[in-house]
Order: C-alpha cells, then structure tokens, then sequence
C-alpha cells in the first residue's frame, strides 16, 4: 500500500473562530470558506495542505469585551498570553462563546456540506470519504459554563464534543498552568471540587477532557477521576522544550496507561529549547517532540495539535497550506507509511472513539 499524494491530517486544536470572531462582519464565515492572506487556517489552505478535520476551539481571552472592543486583545494569541489573567463575568464569556460557536454553524450552513460539524467518529469518517472539512467543537477553558452545567448541554447539543476545563488561568474549576519557561509544569493547585465534579459530568456526556493548560496537579487530579483515555490535545515533550506548557516524561507514562494520546503543537514556544517565539525554527523539531513522544506515551498516543492561528509557528510550515511539509519531515525520518497515517489522523480517531464511547 503507497499513501495518498496528500495525506489527510486531523488536527487538535486551532484558533480560527476566534481570529474571525474578533474580525467581525456578517461576512465572517465567507472569509473562511473562500480564504485570504490572513491567518494559517482557512477552507482553500486547509484543501491545499491535507488539513482534512480537527477540533475548533471557542476561546475567551481574559480581555475580550462582547465584540472586539478589548483594546490589546489582537495583540494576543491564546498560547502567548504572558501570565494568567483574572477570572472573567459569566455573562459576557457566554455572549463571546455564544458568538463563536454560532460562527463554527454558519461557516458550516454556507458550506453547503463542504464544512461540517462532527459529532461522532462516523460522522468524521464520512466527511473524510466525501471531502468535506470535518470540524469538531472545543472549549478551551471552562469559564462560560455555570455551577449547575446548564449551558454545558445546550454546547453540547450545538456539537460540543471536546473542552479544557481551564485555560492557562484560575477559574471556578481549577488552575491554569501559566506560561513560564523555563518552569516544571507543577505550579499550583489543581482542580477544585466543582472542577472535579465537571470531570465526572464529562465522562457521563461523553466530551473529551483536554488537559492541555492543566498544571500537574490538575493533569492528576483528571488521572484520578476521568474514565477515559488521558488527552492533551495540544501540547509538547518538556526533556526537549522545558516550558510549563509541556509534558513531562512522569505524564507521558501516565497518558500511556490509559491508551491516551498527546498532539504535538507547532507553536516555536513550546518546541524550542529556548521556548523563544521564532518562526525561524526548524520543521524538524516538530518530528522530534512526535519521535520523544512515541517512545514515551507509544506508537498509538501521538498525533498532531497544530495551535493554527493561536501561535507563531515554524516558517517551513507557514499555514495549513503547508502541512504536508511535515508529513515530508516523517518520511524523511524513514517513517512507514503505516505510522505516518497513524501520526496523520488515525490515532485521533481511535482516541476519539474510545473517550466518546463512553456515555
Ligand atoms: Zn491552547
């Protein structure tokens, strides 16, 4: 068996609904589907570089105010903000997660069937086998949901599937871990007991726990509780990128005994030694956090989580145009094909199957 020209990539974490979000105009969800200079992630680049699905995420900076009016909030990218910002107003973190996921459902509405939101592994499938963009809907911290997880149904009946009960920052979940590097992802306090209870009304609903932000005691404070797999959606090896964001090895043993699955994030500060945003930082370095992982959490429990239009990614990828320059860097690292679909996509769909199964 040769692998397609283009091999498909399923993705675990991008940023484009907050971009549009914060673009603004009822002309949000065409800027999508037709595509433009701006921004890694769109539906032409995504056809262009194998981009074939992923979880979106719907993220509330600290500082955005309902409608862009936050006045430094676009000089911020969720995986770059310095330090963990206070708590932010319920109502206004719906309003904002309100409008991006209405955004994710009308880029899909126009798509006429070329976008579609997944709701389950066959639906993902599907889309794959037509051409169709499969989008799966994330929360990237936990602040729109209230004490009683009332609006956690309506998100899920809007397609939810996937959610980080914290971003870097404290909420009445848990604790975020900040950005520091370098720094030991063990920085505070975990999970509060309603956060312990929002892990447990997780697995009952079948969404995904992301543990991505999580400082290490929130990460085992998920361990002990959830009965699904063990997910970071979006995160790197810290023996190579010594940043608080990053797993370490005692973490990657743990995802590895629940059949849990780690996607390696582009962002150049979580992959650099130095943890500097650079994009003049090699392709390679991206193969070698998967290749660390691989040893450490097995052949089954990586894949990718690229953090497009949420960081500062390596100029040998560019945007989602361009990610089958990545699949290069696999082959040319005397990947087998087999390994190389596992990596691509395969991997994300067992995990998925196995974490959504359980309600
Ligand atoms: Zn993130």
């Amino acid at each position: 068996m040769t692998l397609p020209r283009v091999v498909p990539i399923f993705d675990g974490h991008n940023d484009v609904l907050l971009r549009l979000y914060r673009r603004g105009g009822t002309d949000a969800p065409r800027a999508f589907l037709e595509g433009g200079a701006d921004g890694h992630l769109d539906l032409p680049k995504a056809l262009q570089g194998g981009f074939a699905g992923g979880l979106f995420a719907v993220f509330v900076p600290s500082s955005e105010a309902p409608k862009n009016q936050g006045s430094d909030a676009k000089s911020k990218s969720p995986d770059e903000e310095p330090r963990p910002a206070p708590a932010v107003e319920l109502l206004t973190v719906q309003k904002t997660a309100m409008g991006m996921v209405s955004l994710l459902l009308r880029i899909a509405r126009e798509s006429r069937g070329r976008v579609r939101v997944c709701r389950s592994v066959s639906d993902i499938q599907q889309a794959f086998e037509q051409g169709a963009l499969a989008a799966v809907l994330h929360m990237e911290g936990a602040e729109a949901i209230d004490t009683n997880f009332e609006f956690l149904d309506v998100l899920h009946a809007a397609g939810l599937r996937s959610l980080g009960p914290v971003w870097s920052r404290p909420n009445a979940f848990g604790h975020g871990v900040p950005f520091r590097c370098p720094s030991s992802p063990d920085t505070g306090p975990g999970l509060t007991d309603l956060g312990k209870e929002l892990i447990r009304v997780c697995n009952r609903m079948g969404i995904l726990i992301d543990l991505s932000h999580l400082n290490e005691k929130g990460f085992f404070d998920v361990a002990a509780i959830s009965n699904a797999p063990l997910v970071a959606t979006h995160s790197n090896a810290h023996a190579l990128s010594p940043h608080s964001r990053n797993l370490t090895d005692v973490q990657l043993a743990s995802i590895r005994e629940t059949d849990g699955f780690v996607g390696v994030n582009y962002s150049t500060s979580f992959l650099r030694p130095d943890g500097r945003r650079d994009a003049d930082t090699p392709v390679e370095l991206v193969i070698d956090h998967i290749e660390h992982i691989l040893r450490q959490a097995g052949e089954n429990g990586v894949g990718l989580g690229s953090d497009f239009d949420g960081a500062k990614i390596p100029s040998g990828i560019g945007d989602a145009a361009g990610l089958q320059n990545l699949v290069q860097g696999m082959r040319a690292r005397g990947y087998s094909d087999q390994l190389i679909e596992k990596l691509c996509y395969r991997n994300w769909l067992r995990v998925l199957d196995q974490t959504w199964g359980h309600t």
